[in-house]
């Protein structure tokens, strides 16, 4: 089922200020069966999550679209960019840090385009390579049939000299193949992978693991560069046999060298997320395992356990690719040097070798 079936939407509401705006044109001729209302704020009105997932708000970004990552203090990062162009996702995961980040629980898709392009061209003005992605705060494809922003961006990066768009999903939106002739290998099709067995139990809504490939496929047959996110990894009895399979099911489909980067990471999350999450999903166990809290507070798997796990999902890989990056999201040095053996010196080090692997990969096609 495609995404604009698999979501219903039952409400837009406009603020006044994005009346004229084209997001909204867009939305209104996408949607043009949907009630909307034109507010001047729209408040939360102890709305519940599950319900705020069916209703559009159109806004302008007050803030900067262009920011850095947040990452997490005293791990290794990657020094990622995020585009900050919506917030919120229709699709529903057990783990989704984003029922505990946003106070604002609509599905927003922020309206003031110019600006945010403006920031763009002002960023590739520097003149050094920045990674920036869509994907952290909504999900790069899965509001795309409500607003159509690929549109706007995708043949607007192909123009820029320095920046790397990445554009991360679950979702099995195809639009973004229109612009296969304008991409310039300046735009990475990406996808968040698992197991099969936690895309059926923990990710709702979203798109199975053999649709995810089946696309990335055809990205790559479309001259696109193609990223995957094994993230977040959950252990469960016989977890080793059903990641392998996802990452064979990978090799399978897409070569290695137009592959610029596998991240990985194990499940980790705020005390709040628990809160909320185990309530909404009453069926998950994922939360009710052993774990510990971070130097950045969020609760980890033990490091024993998180390092056994990416030793597993790394064989895996290596099994299939001697070369594909690999790196791991927010972890830290003694991981790092227990999987790998070497650890990069700072956030900087991984930054410079994932810019390397983007340059590379953008001219093997
Ligand atoms: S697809 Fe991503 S953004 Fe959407 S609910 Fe799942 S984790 Fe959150």
């Amino acid at each position: 089922m495609k995404s604009s079936e698999r979501f219903s939407i039952t409400k837009i509401y406009i603020d006044r200020n994005s009346v004229n705006s084209q997001i909204t044109k867009n939305t209104l001729s996408l949607l043009p069966e949907t009630p909307y209302e034109i507010v001047d704020k729209l408040e939360k009105k102890g709305i519940n999550l599950s319900d705020s997932k069916k209703i559009l708000y159109l806004k302008e970004n007050k803030s900067n679209f262009f920011k850095k990552c947040p990452g997490t203090p005293n791990y290794i990062c990657c020094l990622y960019k995020v585009l900050h162009l919506a917030e919120n996702c229709p699709m529903d995961c057990s783990y989704c840090i984003l029922q505990a980040y946003f106070k604002n629980p609509y599905l927003t898709i922020f309206t003031n385009t110019d600006k945010m392009l403006n920031e763009i061209s002002e960023a590739d003005k520097k003149g050094v390579i920045y990674r920036v992605g869509t994907g952290e705060w909504t999900d790069s494809f899965a509001l795309e049939p409500f607003g159509n922003w690929n549109q706007l961006l995708i043949p607007f990066w192909g123009e820029l000299n320095n920046l790397f768009l990445e554009l991360k999903s679950k979702d099995n939106n195809l639009d973004f193949l229109k612009y296969s002739k304008v991409h310039k290998r300046k735009v990475i099709i990406s996808f968040s992978l698992n197991s099969s067995k936690i895309q059926q139990s923990e990710e709702l809504n979203t798109t199975t693991i053999e649709e995810r490939i089946k696309i990335a496929k055809k990205a790559y047959e479309q001259g696109f560069i193609n990223s995957f996110h094994f993230d977040p990894i959950i252990y469960y009895n016989g977890y080793q046999k059903d990641y392998e399979d996802s990452i064979n099911m990978l090799f399978d489909n897409i070569p290695e060298n137009n592959i610029c980067w596998i991240s990985m990471g194990t499940l980790r999350f705020i005390p709040a997320l628990k809160d909320i999450a185990i309530k909404r999903f009453p069926n998950s166990n994922i939360y009710f395992q052993e774990f510990h809290t971070g130097i950045d507070s969020k609760y980890r798997y033990f490091i024993k356990k998180r390092i056994d796990i990416y030793r597993d999902i790394v064989k895996a890989i290596r099994k299939r690719s001697l070369n594909v990056p690999l790196y791991f999201c927010m972890e830290n040095r003694k991981v790092w040097e227990s999987v790998f053996g070497v650890a990069p010196k700072n956030s900087k080090s991984l930054s410079n070798y994932l810019d390397e692997s983007i340059l590379k990969v953008s001219k093997n096609y």
